[in-house]
């Protein structure tokens, strides 16, 4: 049995090391991760005399003063930085989104974040950024996520992208590469990368994390040397499977061209949204530990288990497990009770799916099983419930998936 290369316990311990260590790495009068996940982007409130932020639903705002409109808004035509006073008009930014972008670029330790309608608007929109400097290649390593895979293949937004190993990297690079793209923990397979060596490698191009599955709870890229840390904030950093957003955390000066961007393409998150992420953010690392410490003991079972032929689970901890089984894939989803059988992760609850059903079901099948995805892998996105009702209820649903199962009533007691 392949255990993906890790022992579980380990990975379970370093969770709880993780955060720490983050906490003393952000340095002598600078406020732990989880001071920041509480109260960064609310420091004002309490001197306002209001305890939860104020959502702003403004589209416009009005001013009797349009000369002072007009150098607003040729300042951020110049460089993109955040307007001076009110916004002017909603696409431009919003105050309430703007205390989610503050919050998030303070726990991955960037000088700004952008944010997005979705993760793939905000892929786009670093993609667009690229291309408008006539930087059109990207290199990328797989596997990823499979509609950023499809954006890249596919070249909606005019990208060239070569696929590489991480070895290859830099032998890739071209004048015009103006992205390197990478997944770590990846998307669906887990797969780990060594960020640093790889920001080594990029040289003066841009590296991209896409931090979706780690957050900055377990791993901060631009630690270890990546330019831009991309979320699909629709997954942990709303983490109630109730909010779509993206957000692009990085230094203010590429911050400003996403900022102009956004504005000119119009994805732009709803102000409802940034006011649910901002609260999602507040719980983020008791919610990331949490789940890690079900999952790890989930890893531990599964990899016990004669009818699974592999599990992969991160080094570096996590909510997520991808597992190989002997059986049907498709009966384990039909057979989960407790489970939610569904796209997406890092929800409350728990939830299953077939990447190559579904998540990744846009990736060419060739270039999906030879980046790992095999057709009986199973992605599990583990949840806050009790680690023992959620074995049953995966227990039940593999013994489904062998053929020797069948329907079984529901798992809760
Ligand atoms: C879901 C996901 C995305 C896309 O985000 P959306 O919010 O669905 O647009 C990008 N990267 C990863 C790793 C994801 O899991």
């Amino acid at each position: 049995m392949d255990f993906g290369s890790i022992d579980v316990r380990d990975a379970c311990d370093d969770v709880e090391e993780t955060g720490q260590a983050t906490a003393k790495a952000m340095g002598t009068g600078a406020r732990a991760l989880a001071t920041e996940a509480v109260h960064a982007g609310r420091d004002d409130l309490a001197r306002q005399g209001l305890h939860a932020p104020p959502i702003d639903l403004s589209t416009t705002y009005p001013s009797y003063d349009s000369r002072g409109e007009a150098a607003r808004i040729d300042a951020f035509a110049t460089d993109g930085a955040e307007p001076e006073g009110p916004p002017v008009y909603g696409r431009l930014g919003n105050p309430t989104v703007a205390r989610f972008e503050t919050a998030l670029a303070r726990l991955e330790g960037t000088e700004s974040a952008v944010a997005f309608a979705s993760g793939m608007a905000a892929l786009s929109a670093v993609l667009l950024v690229r291309n408008a400097m006539g930087l059109r290649h990207v290199v990328a390593v797989r596997p990823l996520y499979g509609c950023s895979d499809h954006l890249l293949t596919a070249g909606l937004l005019g990208s060239e992208v070569t696929w590489v190993d991480p070895a290859g990297i830099e032998d890739a690079l071209r004048p015009d590469t103006g992205l390197v793209l990478v997944e770590s923990p990846a998307n669906p397979t887990l797969a780990e990368l060594d960020l640093r060596a790889i920001a080594h490698a990029c040289g003066s191009v841009p590296l991209l994390a896409d931090n979706t599955f780690a957050t900055p709870v377990l791993q901060r890229p631009v630690e270890s040397g990546a330019r831009l840390v991309l979320h699909s904030a629709t997954k942990y950093l709303g983490g109630h499977g109730d909010v779509m957003a993206g957000v692009v955390a990085c230094d203010e000066e590429f911050a400003g061209r996403l900022r102009q961007v956004r504005f000119a393409t119009g994805g732009v998150l709803h102000p409802l949204a940034g006011y649910l992420l901002l609260r999602g953010l507040s719980t983020l690392p008791v919610r990331v530990r949490a789940a890690s410490s079900n999952a790890a003991e989930l890893a531990r079972r599964l990899a016990a288990d004669p009818r699974v032929a592999r599990v992969h689970y991160p080094r570096l901890g996590g909510a997520m497990i991808a597992f190989e089984i002997h059986g049907d894939p498709h009966e384990v989803i039909a057979s989960v009770r407790l489970i939610t059988p569904a796209v997406s992760l890092g929800s409350v609850d728990t939830l299953i799916q077939h990447p190559a059903s579904i998540s990744h079901r846009i990736v060419d099948a060739e270039d999906r099983r030879g980046s790992g995805v095999s057709d009986r892998l199973l992605r599990l996105s583990v949840g806050l419930e009790d680690v023992e009702d959620l074995w049953r209820d995966l227990d039940g649903a593999l013994g489904a998936g062998r053929g020797s199962g069948g329907l079984r009533k529901p798992a809760l007691r």
